[in-house]
């Protein structure tokens, strides 16, 4: 049995406003950037054509897809949301334009269904509102990544405080977030594993929080920080969701955000295979157009599957 993937009317529409921005506003900008048309080192110039992009995806209604109305966002549902991260991500920018990027967008999510309304006010409006910029630290050089039940960054209490030791790496943002949510291990014996670790959040930068280097990925050479954590001192109210309940809210908070993120990536292939076919359909070669011999068809077509 084919599963149907046929979009309900109005998201089609949806996904056509989204895609027709994104080639209308989002790509020129882009490869001006690429062709160095637009100078990265002229700050004002560059700050000013992204912040302008941003500035035209709010008037247009395309602000904030994976948040409710009252946040400012458009209320959009799991499959609306995985349809606008196959759209926007067909650009390098598309999504940060929207506001819908990583990490923020899975820090958004958790901050609105775990903050208390003080965190909320000061840690979520700031993101919706396109001010401020957050990371999210849970994976550790020394343990598996995919099972944190063996997370081995720990915090005991000191009074109203807690007092933090420990080491990340990929914490994609970090090295220009103003806040952190980091998960740590706080309960020595848990009933389950899976209760043994507890979220804060952490102002940036912060005593106790040193960034060691940038890690080299797939994804580029930036971005993406080892941090150390020695010794850190955070406020109890700091604690986002209670006691025990950091891995919880790690799942919560990865469901979504997981889920966006294969869609960047599916739409980052999708763009690659539409160059490729582009390639195709334009280079002539002994006799023929590429796209007319058999050896490259047959590689479109894997490369499609
Ligand atoms: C670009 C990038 C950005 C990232 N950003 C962040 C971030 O912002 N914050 C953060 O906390 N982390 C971040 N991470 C880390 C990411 O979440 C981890 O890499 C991921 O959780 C896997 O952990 P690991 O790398 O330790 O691999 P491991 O957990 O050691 O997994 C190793 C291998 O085992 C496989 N495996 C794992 N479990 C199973 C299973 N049950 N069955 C079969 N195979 C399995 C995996 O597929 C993998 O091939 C980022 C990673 C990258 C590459």
């Amino acid at each position: 049995m084919a599963i149907d993937f046929t979009l309900e009317p109005e998201l089609e529409e949806l996904r056509c406003r989204i895609r027709a921005f994104i080639d209308a506003e989002v790509k020129p900008v882009e490869a001006d950037i690429e062709r160095e048309k637009l100078d990265e080192t002229d700050r004002k110039a560059y700050v000013g054509a992204l912040v302008g992009m941003r500035k035209k995806a709010f008037a247009a209604g395309l602000w904030l897809p994976h948040m409710p109305e009252e946040w400012g966002g458009m209320g959009l549902g799991h499959v609306e949301l995985a349809m606008v991260q196959a759209e926007a991500a067909k650009s390098y920018y598309g999504p940060w334009v929207l506001n819908c990027q990583a990490p923020d967008e899975g820090n958004m999510h958790t901050l609105l269904h775990w903050g208390t309304d003080e965190q909320k006010e000061k840690y979520l409006k700031p993101l919706c509102d396109g001010r401020a910029t957050s990371c999210f630290a849970m994976t550790e050089p020394e343990v598996a990544g995919s099972d944190p039940t063996l997370i081995q960054t720990a915090g005991f209490e000191d009074g109203e405080e807690w007092v933090l030791n420990g080491h990340k790496w990929f914490i994609s943002n970090a090295h220009r977030a103003g806040f952190a949510i980091l998960v740590c291990r706080t309960e020595e014996n848990p009933d389950i594993p899976q209760a043994g670790n507890s979220a804060f959040i952490i102002d940036l930068p912060h005593d106790g929080w040193n960034e060691v280097r940038q890690i080299e990925t797939m994804h580029g050479g930036t971005g993406h920080s080892e941090i150390r954590i020695d010794d850190l001192r955070v406020h109890g109210d700091q604690m986002l969701g209670g006691r025990g309940q950091g891995h919880l809210l790690g799942q919560y908070r990865l469901g979504p955000a997981r889920l966006a993120h294969c869609m960047r990536w599916i739409a980052q292939a999708e763009t690659a295979l539409d160059m490729m076919v582009e390639r195709s359909l334009e280079r002539y070669a002994h006799g023929s157009l590429l796209a007319e011999k058999q050896g490259i068809q047959w590689m479109i077509a894997d490369s499609t599957m």
